[in-house]
């Protein structure tokens, strides 16, 4: 019997450029006999097909069973279509007209047929820094625009010689349409500059001189994929010291390079997951237990855990191949700065910091740090998005208005959403500068123009200080705040697709309030359309308010005034009491006595430093979270199941719903009482974080809802977390934390969209 030839068009959308899908289109319709085309538009891959029923439909099975590995494929719609008599099968120009949805992909870590071409002398990328192919190299960071096309990339610089032009055009070859193709005699090239600009080196012997410099001891500037790194070797205790200083860093951990996944299992504990995550494409940062070896205390100052990368690109591969040895690699920027990605920038920027800059004449288009991942839980949570995950969009159930969401102030990141697509932007940082603020418009502006996408309103923190919040207002749009707690509940809820009701455990540093108070400690019942504040820390004051995020004994005086009144500051045996001369003391009496300069607070994040600063674990912050990370790392390991006492008061309003308070006085009590004894540190702080987890579990079960969501730069923390998860699961219910989206104020953007998402849901 003969059948008669059937012709349908397939659209593909998701990320499907980039990733060689048509060359896998290709072959996959010349082994099946097809005729017809495949070509690339801005909503992702058309494919038009001539042939018998029973091979159309094969086609349409195994397409998606076996596309190219990095390929996500998000819908694929086919229609009929009356027969055209196509005679073979071809790969067409791409279309550039119509809507944009065809994703963006984010950088990926180099393949390992690259990798071994790399380092194999008969071939002719042997020791290029810029070999890539359809399965590997940079995507997000050189792209200008869509379709993903090589002239709409920053390699358009580099026209093709004519080996390269034939493997571009040879649908057989893995380097098909490959946009970033380049060899040693069209590509891009390294120079090593010194700190005024002046070439020293070129090519493979800038590379062997910058390796020399590190072994010396020296500071260099590397550009990398997604923007500068400054490098140090990170066994040389001077070293680490001077970068350090010169950057004005002082105890914040830095990431490490390392050569091999053998060098990281010597100097960290890995795990088999943990493994696949430094081996991945995405390849970032992974926060690893120290083990030993030779990395010097400087790089993470007492800190038990490192954060670890592999190479992910031929620059790095190189040069750690070449050394051999850990070297740190931080971000290329002075402190509170967005990352470098220009070399003449980096020159004025890095000068006071950086002994030498290696460069590469690649531009890069927009600017992706490290992203860093730490397994909690059994899974991986991403701490910080950005190169090998962002603009990869996260995925809502249904349709959201097409809305830019401003995100918080610290660890900012912002959000353009349309449809379900949500585009959350790559890191960004705190927004203090205004160089930070301009890579933040930046970088808002660019998913517009990407996916030529025209916003209808804006969404943002409750906050009125915030830049953010100040840049939405100032947008001819109309504008939504979001409370900030709220938005950490919906953003862990949409991650997971949750459903409404959902009790939210929302722990962070700081959020303003609906009540124009900082919360930070709240359990929020989160409800179809809204939420309830159901518990919260009772509150105390912070003496001299911000101050109190750089100086945890701040937050302890100012708990300690609330459990004990004026007696609080003869309390001199206490460490934070002690910190403070009694000039300071009398100021910061006035304060509390009279409420001035010391507002209230429900954060638990300024609980965390308040415990810390008893613990005489640190009266001083230098950077965000590092008091609540010494308490944790004091209670790790400690074996109690013990917990302090502490009491819930319900406070009945007039007509609002009972609010559950938690009164931590008996426990910071409890807390004095054992210093006092000298139980040790670990033991109090472990019986602490154990107090917590009870906490969360009494108002789980008062609220009785299954369903709880843990969100807020707390849950950084993973003893908090694990043991949390533990306790809510051991007792029925249900916990959800986030994992693709930062749990800090990172995720924050995300929440906002939801939040636009259920003010617009039509009533059916
Ligand atoms: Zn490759
Ligand atoms: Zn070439
Ligand atoms: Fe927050």
């Amino acid at each position: 019997m003969i059948e008669h030839d059937a012709r349908v068009l397939v659209t593909i959308t998701g990320a499907v450029q980039g990733v060689g899908f048509r060359p896998f289109v290709y072959r996959l319709a010349r082994d099946l006999g097809l005729r017809g085309w495949v070509n690339n538009s801005p909503r992702g891959v058309m494919i038009d097909i001539e042939a018998p029923d029973t091979q159309i439909r094969q086609f349409l099975s195994r397409v998606q069973v076996e596309k190219p590995p990095h390929a996500i494929i998000q819908s694929l719609d086919w229609q009929t279509l009356p027969p055209a008599g196509y005679t073979r099968f071809e790969i067409r120009e791409s279309e550039t007209d119509g809507v944009k949805t065809a994703l963006v992909l984010p950088d990926l870590g180099t393949c390992p047929e690259c990798l071994r071409e790399l380092f194999d002398p008969a071939n002719r990328r042997y020791r290029y820094p810029f070999t890539n192919c359809t399965h590997c190299g940079p995507r997000f960071t050189i792209i200008e625009a869509l379709p993903y096309d090589r002239p709409a990339t920053t390699m358009k610089h580099f026209p093709m010689c004519p080996d390269c032009q034939a493997e571009y055009e040879n649908p057989l070859d893995r380097r098909f349409h490959a946009q970033p193709n380049a060899c040693p005699t069209c590509g891009p090239q390294l120079a090593l500059w010194d700190n005024a600009g002046k070439v020293l080196a070129e090519r493979d012997d800038a590379l062997l001189k910058t390796a020399e410099a590190l072994r010396q001891g020296q500071i260099v500037a590397v550009k990398g994929v997604g923007g500068f790194h400054l490098m140090v070797d990170a066994r040389d205790e001077a070293a680490v010291r001077r970068l350090r200083q010169r950057k004005n860093r002082e105890d914040k951990p830095f990431a490490l390079l390392l050569p091999s996944l053998e060098a990281a299992k010597e100097a960290c504990d890995v795990s088999p997951l943990e493994a696949e995550l430094l081996t991945s494409p995405e390849a970032p940062i992974v926060l690893l237990k120290r083990r030993g070896g030779d990395i010097c205390e400087a790089v993470a100052p007492g800190n038990p855990y490192l954060g670890v990368m592999l190479p992910s690109n031929p620059l790095h591969h190189l040069l750690m191949h070449e050394l051999g040895f850990a070297v740190v690699a931080t971000s290329g920027n002075r402190s509170g700065e967005p990352i470098c990605i220009d070399e003449r920038e980096a020159l004025e920027r890095l000068r006071g910091i950086a002994d030498l800059f290696l460069i590469h004449n690649r531009p890069i288009a927009r600017h992706a740090d490290d992203s860093i991942v730490r397994v909690m839980a059994g899974r991986p949570q991403i701490v910080r998005r950005a190169r090998g995950y962002a603009p990869l969009p996260v995925l809502l159930e249904q349709d959201a208005p097409t809305v830019i969401a401003a995100g918080a102030h610290l660890k900012n990141a912002a959000a353009v959403a349309a449809g379900r697509q949500v585009f959350i932007s790559q890191h960004i940082g705190d927004m203090d500068t205004p160089e930070a603020f301009d890579a933040y418009r930046r970088v808002i502006a660019d998913f517009q123009d990407l996916y030529s996408l025209k916003p209808e309103r804006v969404v943002h923190d409750l906050h009125p200080d915030y830049r953010s919040t100040q840049y939405a207002r100032g947008l001819q749009l109309p504008a939504t705040g979001v409370q900030h707690h709220y938005a950490h509940a919906l953003s862990c809820m949409a991650e997971h697709h949750l459903h409404a009701p959902a009790l939210a455990v929302t722990w962070d540093g700081t959020g303003l309030g609906t009540d124009g108070t900082i919360w930070g400690g709240e359990w929020l019942l989160v409800n179809e359309r809204s939420f309830e504040r159901v518990a919260h820390f009772a509150p105390f004051r912070l003496p001299g308010g911000e101050q109190a995020v750089r100086e945890p004994r701040r937050s302890a005086l100012g708990l300690l005034y609330a459990v004990y009144g004026d007696a609080a500051f003869e309390m001199r045996d206490l460490p934070p009491v002690a910190a403070f001369s009694e000039a300071e003391l009398k100021v910061l009496r006035a304060m509390l006595e009279k409420g001035v300069n010391a507002p209230v607070t429900t954060s638990a994040g300024r609980l965390f430093d308040a415990v810390a600063a008893l613990l005489g674990l640190g009266q001083r912050s230098t950077f965000e979270g590092q008091a609540a990370m010494a308490l944790e790392f004091a209670a790790t390991g400690a074996e109690t199941d013990e917990c302090y006492p502490w009491r819930i008061t319900t406070i009945t309003g007039e007509d609002a719903p009972s609010e559950r308070m938690i009164e931590v006085g008996q426990m910071t009590e409890a807390i004095v009482e054992a210093m006092r004894c000298a139980v040790p540190t670990s033991e109090i702080a472990a019986q602490f974080h154990n107090t917590l987890v009870a906490m969360i579990l009494a108002v789980a079960q008062a609220a009785g809802e299954k369903q709880v969501v843990l969100s807020g730069g707390c849950f950084q923390n993973r003893l908090l977390l694990e043991r949390t998860v533990a306790a809510l699961r051991g007792n029925g219910f249900h916990p959800y934390w986030h994992e693709q989206v930062p749990t800090n104020d990172g995720g924050i953007a995300l929440g906002q969209v939801m939040a636009a998402v259920r003010e617009h849901q039509p009533c059916v």
